[in-house]
């Protein structure tokens, strides 16, 4: 399976970070360790396509390993490695997950970089100590149920495909990614990221990459690639909410405000609502997504464009309802192609919504709010 190549953290981002940096550290700071990290995992997946891969450690990489902050002890602890092919041992007093039943298995890699190092945590086993195995757990939970529950899909693959989940990846590594295996959630490095299992709208972001790839198979670049990288943001607002018990009058429809540090507080990754203004300082840069048409930036970063697609959304879902937005999007998806361009998808969201629309599932006006909206953004 072909995935996109997709960090939370986008490239220009850590770019922007790094460079304020620069300014002041003499020697890489873990920002810098945590983008070669990235860039290895870019490098070695364009190179090796659809093979799992083990990135190398960075070059300049971490000499200290601290106590990991989620790691319950076992009295043997299974460690298989970083073999990302090798099946996972369970410890005794663990569950077995049986393949194809969508359950979570947790994994933590006590600040190493490497995979699925301790089995800590499986379907059904009760709470750790470790903040972060549950969170990773609830959240991983979140987003099954959300799939499950309100459009229907069982897992990832709608085979029931068990989601693993590793915390502690790394040293302050300032990233998150699901790899078409596992979901790998870094501790951030506290100064401008914190751990990355603190919003659920990272795994709903990531996980639907993986949801994306199964059903409409988006190209990640240019249009396809916005449409793509939108997708994630959508669902993973939309199991944000969810948990969060709004619908889209009271959600604040920002992603990865959760993980900001304290001193970056208020700041967010990307504003759904208002495309461009999530965050603006000396640290991150300033926010270069569009709103519209008006900006869009030809060949320009799915992360960039998807500004477009998100407010369209939003602005779909203000009228309709976060739940009947998401199952018009949710049928559109299952209806386009790697090449489609936001004009195509307009259409098809618009012939989804009639056939929705009809059989009771959304308001009846719910054609007309899908066209008004994309003529707003400019996209038809
Ligand atoms: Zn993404």
């Amino acid at each position: 399976m072909n995935q996109p190549i997709c960090y939370y953290i986008p490239a220009h981002v850590l770019a922007n970070i790094n460079l304020a940096r620069a300014k002041d550290l003499s020697e890489p700071g873990s920002l810098q360790q945590s983008a070669k990290v990235s860039e290895a995992f870019r490098q070695r997946r364009r190179q090796a396509g659809t093979a799992a891969l083990t990135p190398a450690p960075p070059s300049a990489g971490p000499t200290r390993v601290p106590a990991s902050s989620g790691t319950r002890s076992h009295s043997v602890p299974v460690t298989r490695g970083s073999s990302a092919l090798a099946p996972a041992a369970i410890p005794a007093g663990l569950t077995t997950p049986i393949p194809g039943t969508h359950a979570r298995l947790i994994y933590d890699d006590q600040n190493q970089w490497a995979f699925d190092l301790v089995d800590v945590r499986n379907e059904d086993d009760p709470a750790l100590p470790g903040q972060n195995v549950n969170l990773a757990y609830d959240a991983l939970g979140a987003t099954l149920e959300f799939y499950r529950e309100v459009l229907g899909r069982n897992s990832i693959d709608n085979l029931g495909l068990n989601l693993d989940a590793n915390v502690n990846y790394g040293v302050d590594f300032d990233n998150a990614f699901w790899d078409g295996t596992r979901m790998v959630f870094g501790n951030g490095d506290g100064n401008i990221f914190q751990d990355f299992t603190k919003d659920v709208d990272v795994p709903g972001h990531e996980l639907t990459h993986g949801v994306t790839q199964f059903t409409a198979g988006l190209q990640y670049s240019d249009q396809p690639g916005a449409l793509n990288e939108a997708t994630s943001d959508i669902f993973g607002a939309c199991v944000d909410a969810r948990v969060n018990h709004q619908d889209a009058g009271s959600f604040n429809w920002l992603i990865g405000e959760g993980i900001m540090a304290p001193q970056l507080y208020g700041e967010a990754l990307r504003s759904m609502a208002y495309p461009g203004t999530a965050y603006d300082n000396s640290v991150m840069g300033r926010d270069p997504q569009p709103a519209t048409m008006a900006g869009y930036v030809p060949g320009g970063d799915p992360h960039v464009n998807s500004g477009i697609i998100n407010r369209w959304f939003y602005l779909m879902a203000t009228d309709l309802g976060m739940d009947e937005a998401a199952k018009i999007w949710y049928a559109t998806l299952q209806n386009l192609w790697p090449t489609a361009q936001f004009a195509d998808t307009a259409q098809v969201a618009a012939a989804q919504a009639r056939i929705l629309a009809r059989a009771g599932t959304v308001p009846s006006r719910a054609p007309q709010t899908v066209r008004g909206t994309a003529r707003e953004q400019g996209i038809i």
